[in-house]
């Protein structure tokens, strides 16, 4: 099982190949990534800095151009494929199909993933894109259950990478239009959810509101947790109940099916973060580290040191182990 870490930045790419990443994964400055934050991401100076560091120490670099180009904007999308290929990345992970075609024509040599944004969740959709484009990797939208990624596993040529841990989406990758609703700004267009000048916090009295654009997404109590403010995270009142009617703030955490995930077939596994610091990347990635190497020492008993690290820091309020177990079904 391949584990991949998160890299916002220079300090967190180091953090997650010191503390044990095979891989880390991290964009360019600009909205051709799902992760365009203030203050994040790589320029065309610090990626060969970046890539000299991982691969001295035998950790691979991934890019991911992973958000949907618009019209007006095409060539930024070209010029970001050019500059990974030219710096000797080892995959692009790409969701958009102009994109995979213009990598897979241009630098046939450079390895193609399909990102999860891409939301390819069958094997026939994972077919065309392998028959297509090459790909040799792809990134599963959280929407399928182990026993699904074990059908698709055992009926793909390629490699399979799951989510293991960290913020979650109401699993509708690459397809959720909340964020572009309120602001006319997402993931998908221009890489973020929510974007942070549109949010404002008001205190009121008793209560601390948050809005996006103007848009109420919630009132909280003063000893309440605020989970950042995106559309899917918002109270509502849906006949007459006020409540997470999308989904509570809740993080994914996989670690107690981790070896349900590789008995499936899954080669990789993803952790969340590219907006978090660099102590979190490690004391993340460690832990992972410690709970695969053990998973692959053939015991099925995870070090509980992994297990309370991850419990520490999980976001909102709780962990749930999301798509890949659902019990309601
Ligand atoms: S609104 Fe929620 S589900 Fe939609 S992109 Fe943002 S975080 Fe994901």
């Amino acid at each position: 099982m391949e584990l991949v870490s998160p890299a916002g930045n220079m300090p967190a790419l180091k953090a997650a190949v010191d503390n044990g990443a095979n891989s880390v994964y991290l964009g360019f400055k600009d909205e051709t990534n799902a992760r365009h934050f203030p203050g994040l991401n790589f320029s065309a100076k610090n990626i060969c800095k970046a890539i000299d560091y991982a691969h001295n120490k035998g950790a691979k670099v991934l890019v991911a151009i992973n958000t949907f180009p618009q019209p007006k904007s095409w060539q930024k999308w070209e010029e970001a494929v050019d500059l990974a290929a030219d710096s000797g990345v080892d995959a692009i992970i790409v969701a958009d199909i102009g994109v995979l075609d213009y990598a897979a024509n241009k630098h046939p040599q450079l390895a193609r993933h399909l990102s999860v944004q891409g939301s390819a969740s069958s094997i026939e959709s994972l077919g065309f894109y392998i028959d297509n484009f090459g790909i040799s990797r792809a990134v599963l939208p959280r929407v399928l259950t182990i026993e699904q990624i074990k059908e698709i596993c055992s009926n793909v040529s390629i490699d399979i990478e799951v989510f293991g841990f960290g913020s979650l989406c109401v699993m509708a990758e690459g397809r959720c239009m909340l964020s572009s609703y309120a602001t006319g700004q997402s993931p998908n267009t221009y890489g973020a959810c929510s974007p942070a000048n549109h949010v404002e916090w008001i205190e009121k009295n008793d209560t601390l509101e948050c809005r996006l654009n103007n848009i109420l997404l919630a009132s909280y109590q003063k000893n309440e947790n605020a989970a950042y403010p995106t559309p899917c995270k918002g109270r509502y009142s849906v006949n007459g109940n006020t409540s997470y009617a999308f989904e509570t703030p809740i993080s994914l955490n996989t670690i107690g099916v981790l070896d349900q995930l590789i008995a499936a077939g899954a080669k990789a596994l993803k952790i969340e973060g590219r907006q978090r610091s660099p102590a979190y990347v490690a004391k993340v990635t460690q832990a992972w580290r410690l709970a695969i190497n053990s998973i692959s020492q053939d015991s099925k008993n995870i070090p509980q040191q992994a297990i309370s690290e991850l419990n520490s820091i999980t976001e909102g309020v709780d962990a749930t182990t999301g798509p890949y177990q659902k019990e309601w079904r």
